[in-house]
């Protein structure tokens, strides 16, 4: 999705609003279950143009702890100003939208803060149910 400088100066403000479905392709370990919205807003500030970027959808990936898997909402926003020789005539913000994803994403994906994972002993899915193992380390 690509945006021109002329048209953020000849309207001082642009919102536009699209579906991404590329994005899931450059998440490797979750996925984002279409449709992922993104709402951008361009604004003219001085000698830059101001971005307003809003992301939501719905996010699928597997547990670190418990391996199930599961689903997440996101929602991102994200603002920034970009000055004009940044942002040449023509600005593609899917690189930015990619950008924003990326860096929201957590370094491991957990179904809950408390899941309490998989017994390495039995390994039973321990958030549905208790096992009998004496593991020697409770939190694993
Ligand atoms: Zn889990
Ligand atoms: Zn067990």
């Amino acid at each position: 999705m690509t945006i021109t400088l002329k048209e953020i100066k000849e309207k001082k403000k642009v919102e536009m609003s699209f579906y991404e479905s590329s994005i899931k392709e450059i998440i490797k370990d979750c996925e984002l279950k279409e449709p992922t919205k993104i709402n951008c807003v361009f604004t003219l500030k001085g000698d830059k143009v101001s971005i307003k970027i809003e992301i939501s959808g719905l996010l699928s990936a597997n547990c670190d702890r418990c391996l199930e898997n599961f689903n997440k909402d996101i929602n991102i926003v994200e603002k920034r100003d970009i000055k004009f020789d940044e942002f040449g005539e023509e600005f593609d913000i899917s690189e930015e939208v990619f950008q924003d994803i990326l860096l929201s994403l957590p370094m491991k994906f957990l179904c809950s803060e408390t899941c309490k994972g998989i017994c390495p002993e039995c390994g039973k899915n321990l958030n549905y149910e208790e096992c009998s193992c004496k593991t020697t380390d409770e939190h694993g």
